[in-house]
C-alpha cells in the first residue's frame, strides 16, 4: 500500500473499535487490522457483560457485533492480516504483516489486548460460558447460590474468590501450591470467609458435564491422589498473557509483557500508542479498554497536529 495513513489501529477489541470510532469521527486517514474478521476480542466469548454501563446483561456477542457494526457505520476501513514487525524510518511507521504487505502509518494505536492463560482442558472450549469463565466479576452474578471453583492462587483467583463469596454457596479455591502469591490483604480477607474452602497443592485434571459444568476432577501433586468435587462453575484465573511479542524491543514493557503506557495512551516511542488489555493499567474490563480507545485518538490527534510529516 502506497498511501501513508494518520493511524493505523492494531486490532479490533473494544479498544481498537473505540478509537476507530474516535478516529472516524475526527476525520483522521485509518486503517484497522484485525487478525481474525470477528471483532469484539475477549468479549465474544462472554455468555453475558452484565457490569458495561447502560447495557446490563448484555451478550457479549452481541456487544462485540454492535461495535463493530458502529465503526462500519462511520465507514471505517478493516483488512483482516497479522501483523508481524513494526520498524520506523524518518517518523513514518512500517508495518510487515504475514503475507508480506507494507502498511505505511504516521501513527500506530496498538490495541491486540491479552489472553487469558488456559489450563490446557478440552472442556474449557466446550464448556465456556456454561460454567466455565474467565471473569468473575462478568460471569459471577450466574452463580447465586450455586458452588463455584476458582482456580490459581495471585491477586485476581483471590479477588475472585471473595467477589464471588458474596452471592455463591460454597468457594473452593484450587491452588496448585500450599501458600498463595496474592498480597497478604487479599489473603487476610479470604482466610476470614466462612464460605471458602481452600485445596492446596492441587491441579484441575478435568472438567466435567454434558452441557454445563456437574464437576471438576483434581489430582494432588505431592500425592498423586485424585479426588471429584461437584460444581456448577469454574473460574479460572491462572493469569493473562498480553499480545504483545510483536512489539518486543521497540517499546517498553513491564516484566509480565504489557506495554507501559498511562491513560493518555503513550508508549515510550514516539508516534506508538497502546490501548485496551494490553497496557499497564489497574482493571482490565470493556468499559475501561472503550475508554483506552477514546483517549488514545485524542493523543493521536494531538500528536499528529504537532508534528509535521
Ligand atoms: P498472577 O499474579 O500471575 O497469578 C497467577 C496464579 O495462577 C499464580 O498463583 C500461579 O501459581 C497460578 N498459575 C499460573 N499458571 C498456572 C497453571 N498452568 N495451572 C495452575 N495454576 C497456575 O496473575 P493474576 O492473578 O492474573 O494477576 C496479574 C497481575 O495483576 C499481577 O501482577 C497482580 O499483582 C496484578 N493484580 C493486582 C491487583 C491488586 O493489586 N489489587 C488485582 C488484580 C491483579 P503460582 O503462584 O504457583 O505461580
Amino acid at each position: 500500500m502506497n498511501e501513508i495513513f494518520d493511524v493505523v489501529i492494531i486490532g479490533s477489541g473494544p479498544a481498537g473499535l473505540s478509537a476507530a470510532v474516535y478516529a472516524m469521527r475526527a476525520q483522521l486517514k485509518t486503517l484497522v487490522i484485525e487478525k481474525n474478521a470477528m471483532s469484539g476480542g475477549q468479549i465474544i466469548n462472554t455468555y453475558e457483560v452484565d457490569n458495561y454501563l447502560g447495557l446490563p446483561g448484555i451478550n457479549g456477542f452481541e456487544m462485540g457485533m454492535k461495535m463493530r457494526e458502529h465503526a462500519e457505520k462511520l465507514n471505517t476501513p478493516f483488512i483482516t492480516n497479522e501483523v508481524v514487525n513494526v520498524d520506523i524510518e524518518d517518523n513514518i511507521k512500517k508495518i510487515t504483516c504475514i503475507d508480506g504487505t507494507i502498511i505505511q502509518a504516521k501513527s500506530i494505536l496498538i490495541a491486540t489486548g491479552a489472553n487469558n492463560r488456559k489450563l490446557g482442558l478440552k472442556a474449557e472450549t466446550t464448556l465456556l460460558g456454561k460454567g466455565v469463565s474467565y471473569c468473575a466479576t462478568c460471569d459471577g452474578a450466574f452463580f447465586r447460590n450455586k458452588v463455584v471453583a476458582v482456580v490459581g492462587g495471585g491477586d485476581v483467583a483471590v479477588e475472585d474468590a471473595i467477589f464471588l463469596a458474596r452471592g455463591s454457596k460454597q468457594v473452593y479455591l484450587i491452588h496448585r501450591r500450599d501458600s498463595l502469591r496474592a498480597t497478604k490483604i487479599l489473603q487476610e480477607e479470604l482466610f476470614a470467609l466462612p464460605n471458602v474452602t481452600f485445596v492446596w497443592d492441587s491441579a484441575v485434571e478435568d472438567i466435567l458435564g454434558e452441557d454445563h459444568v456437574e464437576k471438576i476432577i483434581l489430582k494432588n501433586i505431592k500425592t498423586n491422589e485424585q479426588s471429584e468435587l461437584d460444581v456448577d462453575g469454574v473460574f479460572v484465573a491462572i493469569g493473562t498473557n498480553p499480545v504483545s511479542e510483536v512489539f518486543d524491543g521497540l517499546i517498553d514493557m513491564n516484566d509480565g509483557k504489557y506495554i507501559i503506557a498511562d491513560e493518555n495512551c503513550e508508549t515510550s516511542q514516539k508516534g506508538i500508542y497502546a490501548a485496551g488489555d494490553i497496557r499497564t493499567k489497574q482493571l482490565r474490563q470493556v468499559i475501561t479498554a472503550a475508554s483506552d480507545g477514546a483517549n488514545a485518538i485524542t493523543s493521536i490527534d494531538r500528536y499528529l497536529r504537532e508534528n509535521k510529516f
